[in-house]
């Protein structure tokens, strides 16, 4: 599913956020990704969701090396293939639960109202179809990442990557979250999870470990 090979990537011809980093997961994984901050996670994140480029080396997704797509070819990668997680949710303010998982079809080509059909379907496997209404302020911190996870998991991409996904939250909340990735994953879909807790590192079948932009 994943492919780096001897990447690097320099922020502002000045930062070595990622320093000769070769990794491979395999389809169907469940990986953690685990260091202390600045160590290069996010980075690492983004390379693999097709965010950015390296500075150097090759990055493949799918089969697909990222260096060799325009950015349609780019969003439409991210678009079908992955789903996204991030600590601090990213949802929209004003919108409902239903609306902000409906809109992670808006680059897949599917008509609003068979978003909303999805949508209300994805926020029913994370337990929410009690509040397909809300708004973000009106949920708590646990069921926001719910519904970021409903959203990224919309139209049943293979690869879900979760930064921090557990940052924001409480144990009991982040325990469910958690416990949604393994679904995910047995599920038959390819899992990679950035933490910097080592415990959560440690409940997962792979830990890939970072330091300093390189792996430990
Ligand atoms: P982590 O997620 O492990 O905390 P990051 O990948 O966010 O680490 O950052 C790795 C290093 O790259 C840090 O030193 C950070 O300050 C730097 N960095 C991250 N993003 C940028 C950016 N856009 N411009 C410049 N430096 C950056
Ligand atoms: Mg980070």
């Amino acid at each position: 599913m994943i492919a780096l090979e001897n990447v690097r990537k320099v922020y502002s011809g000045e930062v070595v956020a990622l320093d000769d980093v070769s990794l491979t997961i395999a389809a169907g994984s469940l990986v953690a990704i685990v260091g202390p901050s600045g160590s290069g996670k996010s980075t690492l994140l983004h390379l693999i969701g097709a965010l950015d480029v390296p500075t150097s080396g090759t990055v493949s997704i799918d089969g697909r090396d990222i260096a060799g797509l325009s950015d349609t070819g780019l969003s439409r990668l991210r678009a079908t293939t992955i789903g996204f997680v991030f600590q601090q949710f990213h949802l929209a303010p004003g919108m409902s639960a239903l609306d902000n998982v409906a809109d992670g079809l808006l680059y897949a080509g599917v008509a609003l109202s068979e978003r909303r059909r999805l949508a209300a379907e994805a926020l029913v496997r994370v337990g929410l179809e009690h509040r397909l209404s809300h708004r973000p302020h009106q949920l708590s911190g646990g069921e926001r990442q719910r519904v970021a996870i409903a959203r990224a998991v919309l139209g049943d991409p293979p690869l879900i990557l979760a930064d921090e996904p557990t940052g924001n939250l409480d144990s009991v909340s982040g325990a469910a979250v958690m416990g949604l990735l393994h679904d995910l994953h047995g599920a038959g879909t390819t899992v990679v999870v950035i933490t910097h807790d080592r415990d959560i590192a440690a409940s997962l079948p792979r830990q890939v470990s970072m330091l300093d932009g390189r792996l430990t």
